[in-house]
């Protein structure tokens, strides 16, 4: 579970970055509009699994790094799948090195 809604069902929080958002339409769609992300896509869960992962592994890590750190591991994965738009530089010039 990526998300989580406010006891009266008036918003909803993203817990991958925190964000609360009390628009209906994403309450109702489960979207977060920070991450650009619907919460019952898997390739969120995914980085959500990464990030517990990375967290145990390494608890110095603060929660943003290790959801930096969760997206870089999907992307360089899975490049397909990231929203559009938000694919890095970097990982563009990787796959072209391929
Ligand atoms: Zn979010």
């Amino acid at each position: 579970m990526t998300y989580e809604l406010l006891p009266d069902h008036t918003g909803i929080r993203c817990l991958l970055c925190g964000s609360v958002s009390y628009c209906a339409n994403d309450v109702r769609q489960r979207y977060c509009g920070r991450c650009s992300r619907f919460h019952e896509d898997k390739i969120l869960e995914a980085r959500w699994f990464l990030r517990e992962a990375l967290m145990a592994l390494r608890p110095d890590l603060s929660h943003a790094e290790s959801n930096a750190l969760a997206e870089a591991l999907l992307l360089a994965a899975s490049p397909e799948h990231a929203p559009r738009g938000t694919l890095p530089q970097w990982s563009a010039q990787w796959r072209a090195a391929d």
